[in-house]
């Protein structure tokens, strides 16, 4: 699944290139998670402004109107002058006088959104219940602890639901709380300033690392210029399940968190 840093990667892939460019044809495929919204001809001559990303959206800020563009699970961008004839796979398209944004998305569960802009209602619904970006100035440990200390949750559901802090997805955040010492089904409240400290470093640290080795490697996923992701994410814990912890070599555990996948390793993280 396409996390924030294979979604920050993709933006930067074309976002400079698709700047000013013009759009000349809209192709819908099969139906995605949702509908386009508007008819296709409706975008016909707008000028793409620019392309910005929060959480894992992406906003193509037209001259009129913007697109909310999510990969869902499978899904994938690409922008190039050229691209080969369009696949099964290819549910939408738009030809701009730069080049041809293609996405190509196999289980469709990604959506292509036209809004009138942020506070369209569509948009400030997907959007208003986003918490900080980890990788923004407005990402400050202050306000981290205070949100862990007045939570209810575990860390591990609390950081996956994106409220506090967006972007930690399952691989990032089984990575982080291993790095900080914090088992998955710690309570957050009981997090004291010490790891809770280790825990937000961590996120900044995995999440911009990622981002600039160019995402993890998913099955899934390449950037918009169509080359794979080279960051094979160094997993400490996910994935190594009775595999030796790589600090203390005990066997790495795994978990059920709801539907998610936890592993850690219960000697370098405690409760
Ligand atoms: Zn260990």
């Amino acid at each position: 699944m396409p996390e924030l840093p294979e979604v920050e990667v993709t933006r930067r892939s074309f976002a400079e290139q698709i700047a000013g460019a013009q759009i000349s044809s809209v192709f819908l495929g099969k139906p995605l998670r949702w509908p386009l919204g508007v008819q296709p001809d409706a975008l016909l001559g707008r000028t793409v402004q620019a392309v910005r990303r929060r959480g894992k959206y992406l906003l193509i800020d037209l001259d009129q109107g913007m697109l909310m563009v999510h990969l869902g699970m499978s899904g994938s961008l690409r922008f190039a002058p050229a691209l080969p004839p369009l696949g099964p796979h290819d549910h939408f398209e738009l030809a701009t006088s730069r080049g041809l944004l293609r996405l190509h998305d196999p289980r469709r569960f990604g959506a292509v959104l036209a809004v009138t802009g942020q506070d369209d209602p569509v948009a400030a619904k997907l959007l208003g219940a986003l918490g900080t970006e980890p990788l923004e100035e407005g990402f400050q440990f202050d306000a981290f602890f205070r949100a862990l200390r007045h939570s209810s949750q575990p860390i591990k559901p609390l950081l996956l639901g994106g409220k506090v802090v967006v972007g930690v997805g399952n691989i990032y955040a089984c990575e982080v709380l291993f790095l900080s010492g914090i088992r998955p089904t710690t309570p957050a409240s009981r997090i004291g300033p010490a790891r809770a400290r280790r825990l937000y470093q961590a996120i900044r640290d995995v999440l911009q690392r990622a981002v600039e080795r160019g995402g993890s490697t998913l099955r899934d996923f390449s950037a918009a210029d169509g080359n794979a992701g080279h960051f094979q994410l160094e997993a400490n814990v996910y994935g190594r399940e009775g595999l030796p912890c790589k600090v203390c070599g005990k066997p790495v555990k795994l978990l059920r968190q709801g539907q998610r996948s936890s592993y850690f390793c219960a000697h370098c993280q405690k409760p």
